[in-house]
């Protein structure tokens, strides 16, 4: 039988306790340990049985516990200073990032992602992506960045795992009720749900939206679980990557096309559209069709507005990890689309095709993102280096290293990732201003003055914490299988809290290699066995439901923990989520990392492992190539970050390295211990990692680089382009017209350096040409030398670009250039001339795809 009707009943709070919901109802609790104390205080046990959840767990309290509250003094005043603590830091209004001419408290930056990590209680998030999202929305918050986050409110989120007894992964789906979650439905002024229609396939669906204060940050979640909808509408909600490519392609409408639309209907015009991975492509799409509609733009005109003020950032160095969708399906639920935008259909989809002209190639949505934003970035150094690899094919005119993606590396959120413990500490050490000013290299410095011994005990204390909460999960995990009395108490004895505790816990996506560890079992079992020196490993990880491969591995790891003698020594924890991921990255002792170089973009549990003093071994992938040093001074690299041909080999190689490594440099510092049982080598390791890559790694430098690099010169760009009625905007696409039709008769010529004799490093060499025009006009053109060391081939192993001046005309068009250019290092070096568009409203003369070589 099913109710006809279903209600939220909650309790009644007494008067005095209402700004209870104010603290429950915004997010900043995940971050603000003074916030959770408070609940955690009420009732320690009920609030570990919340999953971090404010609202449920106030909503579960009884009425006599609250009514005894409501009495007790000294719970109220407690009460109140935290709930002056949430005002003081939501009415801050100090920024280091300036908008020139915004208006006050209206976002200028919408930042839209498939998925946000932001706390366990809100599980609408599968791994990295999501908590980068999560993490860049807090340090918006905190550095008063006006920005705002649109995203989709999952009802089922992203599955749970469950593991068979013999180590297969079960996908379960629990219903959530976001009525008792931290988050508020958006309601018009007369109390009626705010919604508004995406029109998809000659059918109306309808959309309300949902809010999450994140402190001064909003995230708005778009929900179609309506009754009005169709069912099939209704499941569009229902699951993070969940369903079939058609369902994939309407949840994508929804974000990109519905984004915008929900933006409008909250009443919000943020002038930057941040595009957190291809998945919300379309928004740019909706902004164009706007421009069109609503201000009268041309096509043109409005692309170059809307990609002028677009940011898109690719986190996916797979090619199969782009979302690619066939024509066919494009064409049912995007062809009235296309018409309103005034393109033929096959047009539009070139727009999604790295070559325009293959009308076989599917759509793909990175391919429509870097098109329609023209500044595009990958999530580290390396990465930004493989995605312009990866998609040069979409500039097809340029040398890789100059196609138009450069890169911001992540960085995570110290405030929610730092251990309460240790966040002590480094109040006191370090000063307030870790949490505040982390890029800060002076802050990070006085990590130096926390005592050995102190920082020490802390990260054993955290350790032991790990543990305990291994143990306790292991034993619900048993508890709830019906496992026999002696398997449970067995979980007791698990791992040992003194011992030497590496831990890998991530999304089991193969090239990951969870099982590298697995490669020789004898080499594994003996680190495992040591009774003086004890190893022991905590494993953790979803792989995705369609992922076999990956569930393989993990079936793998959960088999060898089974194995015999290993048992108390290695684990597998199921169900890994920011929870667990925040206990692991806490108290283990050591980091592991190996992915397959090139194929970690970035990775970011390894910043939150550091910023906890936990040392990182790892490939020279992502971040870690960044990070590391020579010396191993801050933490270790298995290899050097080759890439070969044969993975068996690499995975055999690289296993042999990482054994070593173990072996006879982590397990010995470990053990070196020395006055009060110290080990002062690898304390030395923890020092060193926090005071050189604490001011790096963390959120608030990322989100200051996308500031200052892609948001302001964007954001001042889209002004300048708005004024007078688009008359800036309508000039460029103009322009660039002009400049399509007169691009091909452009030439280069008679192109000389001055006589070669002994040529020294730093001595200027001085290069003319002549360049052909072509009605162009000298200012809307940028002529450089293109020069730099070559390597064996005779291709630019580095390039440095150095502007030419015209000087008079020679003949009928043909204009004298000259310039000169330094050799910086010794060595074979060449040079040649090209020329490149240039327009004050063009933020990257790349962005046109138009380039001229000399010959
Ligand atoms: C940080 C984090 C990740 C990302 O980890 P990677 O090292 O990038 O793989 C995934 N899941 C959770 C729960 C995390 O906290």
């Amino acid at each position: 039988m099913q109710p006809i009707q279903v209600f939220s009943v909650v309790p009644r709070l007494p008067e005095n306790l209402k700004p209870l919901w104010d603290l429950a109802y915004n997010l900043l609790f995940s971050w603000n340990g003074n916030i959770v104390d408070l609940f955690s205080r009420i009732d320690a046990r009920l609030w570990r049985m919340s999953e971090n959840n404010p609202v449920r767990f106030i909503n579960s309290l009884g009425q006599e516990t609250l009514e005894e509250l409501s009495g007790d003094e000294l719970f109220l005043s407690r009460m109140h200073e935290t709930v002056d603590e949430l005002r003081a830091y939501l009415s801050r209004t100090t920024s280091v990032v300036d908008f020139p001419g915004a208006t006050p408290g209206q976002p200028v930056v919408a930042y839209f992602s498939f998925e946000f990590g932001l706390s366990p209680c809100l599980p609408i998030y599968s791994g990295g992506l999501g908590i980068l999202a999560g993490d860049h929305l807090k340090s918006a918050s905190d550095l008063n960045v006006p920005l705002v986050g649109i995203g989709l409110c999952y009802q089922q989120g992203y599955f749970r795992q469950r593991l068979t007894p013999d180590g297969w992964q079960h996908e379960r789906y629990p219903v959530y009720d976001f009525e008792q979650m931290p988050i508020t439905l958006v309601k018009d002024a007369d109390a009626r749900p705010v919604t508004f229609t995406i029109d998809l396939q000659d059918r109306k669906l309808i959309v309300q939206i949902w809010k999450a204060a994140v402190g001064r940050v909003n995230l708005y979640l778009m929900d179609t679980n309506i009754p009005e909808n169709p069912p099939e509408f209704r499941q569009l909600t229902t699951r993070l990557y969940g369903g079939d490519w058609e369902m994939r392609l309407q949840q994508e409408i929804l974000l990109g096309i519905g984004g915008i639309k929900a933006l409008a209907a909250l009443g919000l015009e943020p002038r930057i559209i941040h595009m957190n991975e291809g998945h919300s492509a379309f928004a740019g799409l909706e902004r164009i069709r706007l421009f069109m509609k609503d201000c009268g733009m041309s096509y043109e005109a409005a692309v170059e507005l809307a990609a002028s003020s677009c940011v898109f950032t690719t986190h996916t160095p797979v090619p199969a990890g782009n979302d690619r969708f066939p024509p066919d399906l494009m064409q049912r639920y995007l062809e009235p689309y296309a018409r309103e935008l005034g393109l033929a259909f096959k047009v539009f989809l070139a727009l999604g095709r790295e070559d325009p002209r293959d009308d076989a190639e599917p759509f793909c949505m990175t391919v429509l993102a870097l098109r329609l934003s023209r500044f595009n970035n990958g999530v580290s150094e390396l990465h930004g280096h493989v995605s312009r690899n990866m998609w040069k094919r979409v500039w097809p005119q340029f040398p890789t290293e100059d196609v138009p993606i450069g890169s911001i590396t992540n960085g995570v959120h110290h405030p929610s990732w730092v251990a309460d413990d240790l966040a002590v500490l480094y109040d006191r050490y370090l000063g307030g201003n870790w949490r505040e000013d982390p890029d800060c290299v002076r802050v990070w410095r006085n990590a130096e003055a926390i005592p050995d011994a102190e920082l020490w005990r802390t990260h054993e204390r955290l350790r032991e914490r790990l543990v305990d909460f291994v143990r306790h999960r292991l034993r619900q995990e048993l508890l709830q299988k019906g496992a026999r009395r002696s398997e449970v108490e067995a979980a007791e004895d698990v791992l040992d809290p003194q011992a030497l505790t590496i831990g890998f816990a991530r999304r089991f996506a193969t090239y990951k290699r969870a099982n590298l560890i697995l490669q020789d079992r004898d080499r594994l079992m003996k680190l495992i066995g040591d009774s003086q020196r004890a190893v022991q490993f905590i494993f953790a990880g979803k792989a995705h439901p369609q992922d076999n491969e990956g569930k393989k591995i993990i079936q793998q790891i959960v088999q060898f923990c089974r194995e015999g003698n290993c048992r108390p020594r290695m684990v597998f924890l199921q169900d890994y989520d920011m929870e667990v991921a925040e206990y692991m990255l806490q108290g283990c002792d050591v980091w592991l990392n190996n992915p397959r170089v090139p194929l970690e973009a970035c990775g970011t549990s390894g910043m939150k492992a550091m910023a906890n003093g936990v040392i990182n071994l790892s490939t020279l992938d992502g971040w870690w190539a960044e990070a590391y040093r020579d010396d191993n001074s801050v933490g270790w690299s298995i290899g050097r970050g080759e890439i070969y041909d044969d993975p068996r080999h690499q995975d055999f190689v690289e296993s042999q390295i990482l054994y070593t490594l173990l072996e006879t440099e982590v397990v010995p510092d470990f053990y070196d211990r020395g006055h009060g049982n110290l080990p002062r080598h690898w304390v030395r390791r923890m020092k060193n990692a926090l005071v050189e890559l604490g001011p790096m790694f963390n959120s608030h430098r990322m989100v200051e680089d996308y500031a200052r690099i892609a948001y302001i010169p964007a954001y001042q760009n889209f002004v300048a382009l708005t004024q007078q009625g688009f008359q800036a905007a309508k000039d460029l696409a103009q322009w660039r017209m002009d400049m399509m039709t007169k691009w091909h008769g452009l030439g280069i010529r008679h192109v000389t350096a001055q006589e070669f004799g002994e040529i020294h490093v730093g001595e200027p060499v001085s290069v003319a040409a002549e360049v052909r025009l072509n009605g162009i006009a000298p200012e809307n053109v940028l002529v450089e030398i293109y020069s730099g060391a070559l390597d064996q081939d005779g291709q630019f192993s580095q390039r440095e670009a150095v502007e030419m001046k015209p000087g008079e005309f020679v003949e009928d068009g043909w204009c004298r250039y000259s310039g000169a250019f330094k050799p910086v290092a010794p060595g074979r070096f060449g040079f040649t001339v090209r020329v490149l568009p240039r327009h004050r409203h063009l933020l990257d003369p790349h962005s046109l795809g138009l380039i001229r070589w000399a010959e």
